[in-house]
């Protein structure tokens, strides 16, 4: 019998998110592809199923014996195998939140979100952009901020995905400043942008891991 509502978060439920997550890039590798195709190279969809699925492997040969650990090693994965945009800023996305979350062998709602805004800061600290570019950021910003919003993990983890869910749909009018599509210009318009929506999956996922 599950637990009725989730308060902390441990190893095998981070092992799990990471695997939900690999399973969503693979699910759709293609739509991603499609996104990017438009306003990028079309490389995103592959970069992500092709990096997740290494993390996964990683995680299965050495498991990770604390939450923080899984997501450095989730990181390190995705550092060493996926070039381009996504690759590097999701690698530091997942090695802020590792770092973020030391030792714990337990993560509760407020370690959980100190890690989401590390991450995040992470991000923009390496990748520039801000709240509007039309970049990962714009699902990551109000997703982070709804799970600080949250007075328990569920609920939290729900309010963020839904959070992310409308960040990446506000994409589609934006004009990109940063990134493969700024070099479209105003033709960036009217598309969604691809590391917005690979990052609603990952919260979409979170909801379904770690969520009671
Ligand atoms: P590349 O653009 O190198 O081909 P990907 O296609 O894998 O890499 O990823 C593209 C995504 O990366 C974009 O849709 C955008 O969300 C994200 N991105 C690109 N540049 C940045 C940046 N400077 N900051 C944040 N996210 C970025
Ligand atoms: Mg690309």
């Amino acid at each position: 019998m599950g637990r009725l509502t989730a308060v902390a978060i441990d190893t095998d439920q981070m092992v799990d998110w990471m695997g939900r997550f690999a399973d969503e890039m693979a699910e759709h590798r293609q739509e991603l592809v499609r996104l990017d195709t438009a306003i990028g190279d079309g490389d995103h969809g592959t970069n992500m199923d092709r990096g997740m699925k290494k993390a996964v492997a990683k995680l299965q040969e050495s498991p990770p014996s604390d939450p923080g650990a899984a997501l450095k090693a989730v990181a390190m994965a995705l550092i060493s195998s996926v070039g381009g945009a996504a690759g590097p800023l999701y690698g530091t996305l997942f090695l802020q939140m590792g770092t973020a979350l030391g030792s714990a062998p337990e993560v509760d709602l407020s370690a959980y979100v100190g890690a989401w805004r590390k991450g995040l800061e992470g991000v923009q600290a390496r990748g520039k952009a801000q709240a509007g570019d039309k970049t990962m950021v714009d699902a990551l910003i109000p997703a982070v901020g709804a799970l600080e919003a949250a007075s328990d993990l569920d609920s939290g983890l729900q309010a963020a995905a839904e959070a992310a869910e409308a960040g990446m749909k506000a994409t589609i009018p934006l004009v990109a400043r940063k990134g493969r599509a700024s070099y479209l210009g105003e033709r960036s318009q009217d598309h969604q942008d691809p590391g917005a929506t690979s990052t609603y999956y990952l919260f979409k996922s979170a909801a379904e891991a770690l969520a009671g």
